[in-house]
């Protein structure tokens, strides 16, 4: 089978992995997803050909239960070869990490400073590498980024208008869903060389929303900032938001940053405002008159955003759809493009509705495509080319 390496994509109750051949190309072993850690823990494994795994009776009540017996289970499928390396999402690395980064005592110290930024992802990312580095101090463990991606955006683009002492204290935007982003334009160059130069937008639409402007590859703007709140509405989160709600919500309602942080991640976005769900999935299938407004009120963020990151890169070439809205639903795509038929885009019916590939009519300016992504692969492409 040959050496291999670990992605995880540590969550608060959750834990992702994937199992990488160490070969070119790159080769899925198998991936899955331990879940309800804490309360009724599951695990799922898919096998190279997506064949679901039979069921992993395993259990614990910690993440680090569950880390053990992932490691237990990946060493009996080497059958010898040696775990080469784990490589970890990790959603901020702030100013200092805009590459893949070994993560040792040192670096865990200061990716540790940057929780308070990303408190639904960062503890957790963090945690598990802690727990790895006890039960296999041995193995080496690569730190990938959600923000490295954007360290290309201009000093302009980047500073939000406040006192610069603050920006000096790294309060800018940072951006994430970079390894997403990454993903996608490597794909874009693979599938369409043409456009890969070109002014492009990519809508990364799942539970977590943003877009990303790409130009020559490379990230010029995007609509997350100093965290993961800002920008488009999501599952639970509001998106951007006046400052001045914030301070209302203080002076009038009392309330201080624990509860601000749980109604801004938690009770905001698709949820908040249908107070039915926060997923996509269920409010189309809902037929409720709330629901269908916290649709429109997505797709109108969308569309919004579109208009302004087009303005950043002075025009549109190319917009593709990616994650768990952006690849599954018609429906959204349908309706975002034709709140962006103005900027040229102009879907082909049949191809937005297989979902796949080139989704744009013939004579649309703007080109568009439907492109799974796949942060797991580029954290092994960037695990492995750390340790080579
Ligand atoms: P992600 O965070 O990328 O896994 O995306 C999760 C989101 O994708 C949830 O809001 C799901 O409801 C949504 N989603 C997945 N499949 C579909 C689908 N077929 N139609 C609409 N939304 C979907």
């Amino acid at each position: 089978m040959g050496d291999a390496v670990l992605v995880l994509n540590a969550g608060s109750s959750s834990i992702k992995f994937a199992l990488f051949a160490m070969t070119l190309p790159l080769r899925r072993l198998w991936h899955g997803e331990i879940e309800e850690i804490g309360r009724a823990p599951r695990v799922r494994a898919w096998d190279a050909a997506e064949e679901l795994l039979p069921e992993q009776l395993w259990a614990g009540n910690t993440h680090e239960d569950f880390l053990a017996q992932l490691l237990q289970w990946t060493q009996a499928h080497l059958q010898g070869d040696a775990l080469a390396a784990v490589g970890h999402r990790i959603v901020h690395g702030g100013a200092d990490f805009t590459a893949p980064t070994k993560l040792d005592a040192q670096t865990i110290a200061a990716l540790d400073r940057l929780s308070p930024l990303a408190p639904l992802h960062q503890p957790h990312n963090l945690n598990a590498v802690r727990a790895l580095a006890k039960l296999r101090p041995g193995v080496p463990q690569i730190g990938c980024f959600d923000t490295a991606f954007h360290a290309s955006m201009d000093a302009t683009t980047r500073r939000f208008a406040l006192p610069r002492a603050l920006e000096n204290e790294g309060i800018r935007r940072y951006g994430f869903h970079g390894l997403s982003y990454e993903f996608i334009a490597g794909r874009l160059r693979q599938i369409a060389p043409a456009h890969a130069d070109g002014r492009i937008i990519v809508a990364h639409l799942g539970n977590g929303a943003s877009l990303c402007a790409l130009k020559n590859g490379r990230s010029v703007d995007t609509t997350m900032g100093l965290t993961a709140l800002d920008g488009l509405v999501m599952g639970t989160r509001c998106g951007a938001l006046d400052p001045g709600v914030l301070l209302y919500l203080m002076q009038q309602y009392g309330m201080a940053a624990p509860a601000l942080e749980d109604l801004l991640y938690h009770q905001s976005g698709l949820l908040g405002v249908s107070g039915l769900s926060g997923d996509m999935r269920a409010l189309l299938a809902a037929g409720d008159r709330a629901a269908e407004e916290a649709i429109e009120l997505f797709v109108f963020h969308v569309a919004r955003e579109i208009g302004a990151l087009a303005a950043s890169l002075g025009g549109l070439d190319g917009l593709v759809f990616t994650a768990g809205i952006g690849e599954n639903s018609a429906e959204i795509r349908r309706r975002v493009a034709l709140r962006c038929a103005w900027l040229g885009v102009e879907l082909a019916e049949a191809p937005n509705n297989a979902g796949a590939g080139l989704i744009s009519a013939p004579d649309s300016r703007v080109s568009t495509w439907v492109i799974a992504t796949d942060e797991e692969a580029m954290i092994a492409r960037h695990t492995i080319a750390a340790i080579l």
